[in-house]
């Protein structure tokens, strides 16, 4: 399971490899001429499709995206380059049609004004195309226009942002890891899913009937009656849960022995705020700000200071908002920004991909400055790896500051700049870095995959992501440590923070200030006004002392087995 839950309606499968076709050439002009009638038929029925669409559409943007797509399909440049592909040059129509979107798109790719959404129209009207030609079923998610379980060998977190989340039922990848980023925005979307599940996409068929209980990780196909109706009680039996805690979220996170766990949300936009102060959240610990550039719009200064403004109104009075400047790169990968490296997640990610693109970064800090003149924002720097890669980017913000006062552009001057620790070696000089910042935010997801060395996105090794090894403890307890040496705000952010198995050993390891996924909050509030700080304070000096993962495990197994039975 990534995050628990039911549905039980049709799958739209999705797998990313292109329908597979041959390249042979037509044989003379006879047969060029054959499948020029073939796709210009391609073109009717993607012209249908996308008007029907349109009218069963009721939302304005996705509409104007259809209607654009429909013109797009006799785009004059477009067209003529796959006649001149099929007749001149004989290649065959599914061939010529995939070679002049890409000549297309290359172009468009070199000119800087073209929007974005041009390259995705392109693309999928070709997809579209292509698979009515080789009459495969269509694997473009962009086409999701009916509520279904998505059942695909991989989606990215760009992929998944685009969609409208009603659409959704629940997700099933073939693989994938718990703290990759596409588990996290599902989480945050509140869609179940299970992931891992191997050769799903291969095995269930696009609009078959399935049924999902992602609590216990089984999709069955073609379900009968009996499991459909087991499905849809077990629904309505966790909806009624829900809503009773629900009622809680108003309640303060005091243990029973009187500790105040500040209890924060990770998002990743605005659509987010009205769900996470829905479960209670008491400020956004950590706001993904890259998300913003995920979709099909590009945010200027004046935009991005709009949406930071309003984040921090809306939390005012709640404790404020945390903005993480760009973490780009890994497993977020932005169309336009793209970069093609072999070793992507240890590459030219988060600062060292700002602090060479300055441009982009000065726009960003600029936004974030001018959103905090009326206060509630701090400001955080994601994948810092030690005193010189933060020393380099807190003047460049200097600079970015000093460039404010001189235009007379009003700022927070006394606003809280933060670092997060995320990787090893960060969290080993913690000590130097606490010197140089307000607070300490601390990203479980990325610190255990550079700790232990496993991607937090590949299943095959799922089994060595273990947030609670050893290792990871000593670096939290050191981190800590330092932190409250230097007398600076110390939070936790990654998954770790809102997982319930682990919650008692975080806050026993001294972390108070927990920012998670508002999915978990409403569980993990429950869990903390059950709890005694004095017995998680217990639970982790004895986790410090364990030698294994295994061993670690044990005890927290007991020690949830005990809080169960006492709740
Ligand atoms: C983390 O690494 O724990 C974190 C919170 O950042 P992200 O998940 O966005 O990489
Ligand atoms: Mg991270």
């Amino acid at each position: 399971m990534i995050f628990g839950g039911y549905a039980c309606m049709k799958a739209f499968v999705v797998r990313h490899e292109r329908p597979v076709f041959s390249h042979e050439k037509s044989q003379d002009d006879v047969q060029a001429k054959a499948e020029l009638t073939r796709y210009e038929d391609a073109c009717r029925s993607v012209d249908e499709t996308l008007h029907s669409m349109m009218s069963a559409c009721d939302d304005q943007e996705r509409a104007g995206i259809l209607e654009a797509q429909c013109y797009m399909v006799h785009d004059p440049e477009f067209a003529s380059c796959i006649t001149h592909l099929i007749l001149d040059e004989h290649y065959n129509a599914p061939h010529a049609v995939e070679t002049a979107a890409s000549r297309v798109i290359d172009r468009l790719s070199s000119d800087v004004d073209m929007f974005r959404q041009n390259i995705a129209d392109i693309q999928d009207i070709s997809s579209r195309m292509i698979s009515h030609l080789t009459r495969e079923s269509l694997s473009n998610l962009r086409t999701l226009d009916e509520k279904s379980i998505i059942v695909a060998d991989a989606i990215l977190p760009s992929e998944l942002m685009g969609l409208d989340p009603s659409l959704i039922g629940a997700i099933c990848l073939d693989g994938g890891g718990s703290t990759s980023h596409v588990a996290i925005l599902a989480r945050a979307m509140d869609i179940p899913c299970v992931f891992a599940l191997r050769d799903a996409s291969r095995r269930v068929r696009h609009g078959a009937l399935v049924a999902l209980d992602a609590f216990k990780g089984i999709l069955y196909t073609d379900p009968d009656e009996e499991t459909v109706a087991r499905i849809g009680k077990a629904r309505s039996r966790l909806e009624r849960e829900e809503q009773e805690m629900k009622e809680d979220a108003v309640l303060p996170a005091i243990t029973r022995d009187g500790v105040t766990i500040h209890l924060e949300c990770n998002i990743e936009g605005l659509d987010f705020v009205e769900g996470a102060i829905g479960n209670g959240a008491e400020g956004v610990g950590l706001f993904r700000t890259e998300f913003l550039l995920m979709g099909d719009h590009e945010y200027d200064e004046d935009e991005q200071t709009a949406i930071y403004s309003e984040l921090a109104r809306r939390f005012s009075r709640r404790g404020g908002v945390t903005i993480r400047t760009y973490d780009l790169g890994g497993d977020k990968i932005v169309k336009d920004l793209a970069v093609d490296e072999d070793n992507p997640v240890l590459g030219w990610r988060a600062v060292r991909f700002c602090m060479s693109q300055r441009d982009i970064f000065r726009t960003q800090l600029r936004a974030v400055l001018r959103a905090s003149a009326s206060g509630g924002i701090r400001i955080m720097f994601p994948m810092i790896s030690g005193v010189d890669e933060l020393d380099d980017v807190l003047s460049f913000f200097d600079e970015v500051k000093a460039e404010c006062r001189s235009q007379a552009i009003a700022f927070d001057e006394d606003m809280k700049v933060g670092t997060m620790i995320e990787v090893p070696s960060a969290a080993l000089v913690s000590d130097i870095l606490a010197k140089r910042v307000d607070f300490f935010s601390v990203g479980t997801n990325d610190l255990t995959q550079y700790t232990i060395a496993v991607d937090r996105g590949n299943e095959k090794i799922s089994y060595l992501y273990r947030e609670y090894h050893p290792a990871m403890l000593r670096l939290l307890s050191l981190v800590r440590e330092n932190a409250e040496k230097a007398g600076i705000g110390l939070s936790m952010c990654g998954e770790m923070a809102g997982n319930p198995d682990l919650i008692p050993l975080v806050i026993g390891l001294g972390y108070r200030r927990l920012s998670m996924n508002p999915a978990s909050l409403l569980a993990a509030r429950r869990l903390i006004r059950g709890m005694e700080y004095r017995r998680a304070q217990e639970l982790a000096k004895q986790a410090l002392d364990m030698t294994s993962c295994r061993d670690v495990e044990a005890i927290l197994e007991k020690f949830n087995a005990e809080t169960r039975d006492n709740q």
